[in-house]
């Protein structure tokens, strides 16, 4: 008999991890971290259905992003997992980036809250160390897309999802039984990236339903979006500052300003890319030419750097981070996190949100209870690192940047090979109830809405 632990990620759009049990051995399919509200942080620390659980023999990842990789050294550090890590090759890559970074962000953000004062925790502790990170990126065993590999409870195939580089559905066999995990779903026709594969047919479907309330073609084209934006801190040398998850948005936007700048649509500004993660991802997306679609490719054979906007500047370090902060001239700054739940990103908008010339674009999803999500819902004053900041500058959001599909793109990802029970995940309830009703319309499957700590029969 299989089965499915549903771990984290299920009514949340964070902290996925589904323990599969059946076959030889336990194996869990994300692992990821919990973030947004700190009741939800909370069980980053003691989670008790992982208590419960086994211990898992193999991990398979289906991309990079933290909430669903971003628990894998505390499993390792703590946990004393040791069986391999797998996932295709630029997720590792991008593992090899993010994780460092985490465990950096974490334990700065323990040293300042130690500093300041403000941690209910005395003192502070980061969840991982670096240490727990070096011996979690030992494990990883990068695979192929489309082909078979052996796991602990049977095997498993990556094909690509279309939502950040390295981003994949996989789909894992045990005992007689195939489920899919469509890990987050991406877009058709975006920058850069291939589209989505469809999903092979499949016992049970597991689908995130992040958007599975919203229609992106109610929004307005994200290019124009953009313009609108740069245009308008130009014209009245304000500061644009858009927090943007360092893998994916942050390179979509890149290849967006650029084109905009060669099209004659927006003024050449400083570009700051104010994220070391973000500048080392930006690397591997150039780097990951298997992964590019046609239209990259093709900007490349003519020379063009389309990942490079005519004035970009990295800045690496604190002190390049800070100077940008004293600067008075009309620019950009794209930095992380995108909820702006921490990195650098809260630093610029303390700087930034009490004057009217500046403006924020959030462009991604900003889950509830986060720093992104009150400014989104038009808060006029919010808390930064326990001060009160009065929030006057322009708040606005760029969806239509969204990296996951809508209700219609996931139907159409859903395609043809319906399978006979669909599970709905990594959603909030809107989300989730608004996805179940169009899929109950549409097809003819089981619909199922799973909880934390459910167990189900595959
Ligand atoms: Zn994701």
């Amino acid at each position: 008999m299989t089965t499915i632990r549903f771990l984290g990620g299920t009514d949340t759009v964070t902290g996925s991890k589904f323990l599969v049990e059946g076959g030889r051995g336990p194996v869990l399919v994300d692992c990821g971290m919990f973030q947004g509200p700190r009741e939800v942080r909370d069980l980053n620390w003691d989670d008790p259905f992982f208590t419960e659980a086994p211990l898992p023999d193999e991990v398979l990842i289906t991309h990079a992003h933290m909430d669903h990789t971003g628990w894998l050294p505390r499993l390792v550090g703590t946990h004393g997992f040791d069986g391999p890590i797998r996932c295709t090759s630029a997720t590792a890559d991008l593992l090899g980036i993010m994780l460092p970074d985490s465990a950096r962000l974490q334990q700065e953000e323990a040293a300042y809250a130690n500093k300041k004062g403000y941690s209910r925790h005395r003192p502070a502790l980061p969840l991982y160390t670096e240490a727990d990170v070096e011996r979690t990126l030992a494990l990883i065993q990068p695979a192929g897309y489309h082909e078979w590999v052996e796991t602990a409870g049977g095997r498993a195939r990556f094909s690509f999802a279309g939502h950040i580089l390295g981003s994949a559905h996989i789909a894992l066999e045990s005992e007689g039984r195939r489920m899919v995990f469509s890990g987050d779903v991406g877009r058709w026709d975006i920058p850069v990236l291939k589209d989505p594969e469809p999903p092979p047919g499949a016992d049970l479907l597991l689908i995130e339903s992040t958007y599975g309330g919203r229609h992106h073609k109610e929004d307005t084209d994200p290019d124009t979006g953009i313009a609108e934006a740069v245009n308008r801190v130009a014209g009245r040398d304000g500061v644009l500052v858009i927090p943007a998850f360092s893998i994916g948005r942050t390179q979509e936007i890149l290849f967006r300003i650029r084109a905009l700048e060669d099209a004659g649509r927006i003024p050449e500004l400083p570009v700051f890319l104010d994220s070391p993660m973000a500048i080392d991802a930006t690397e591997q997306y150039a780097r990951h030419h298997e992964e590019h679609d046609l239209e990259i490719k093709a900007l490349e054979a003519e020379g063009t750097n389309p990942l490079r906007p005519a004035r970009l500047q990295f800045s690496h370090t604190v002190e390049e981070s800070k100077a940008i902060n004293r600067r008075r001239e009309a620019m950009v700054v794209i930095s992380a996190s995108g909820m702006a739940t921490g990195g650098r990103v809260p630093h610029h908008l303390k700087r930034r949100l009490p004057y009217p010339e500046n403006m924020v674009a959030f462009v991604g999803y900003q889950a509830e209870g986060t720093l992104g999500r009150l400014l989104v819902d038009g808060a006029d004053r919010v808390r930064i690192h326990g001060e009160e900041i009065e929030v006057v500058a322009d708040v606005v959001r760029l969806e239509a940047l969204s990296a996951h599909a809508d209700q219609d793109e996931l139907i159409r990802w859903v395609g043809e090979a319906v399978p006979e029970r669909i599970a709905l995940i990594h959603g909030e309830d809107e989300g989730r109830a608004a996805l179940a009703e169009a899929f109950r319309v549409r097809f003819d499957a089981e619909i199922l809405l799973p909880v934390r700590g459910d167990v189900l029969e595959v």
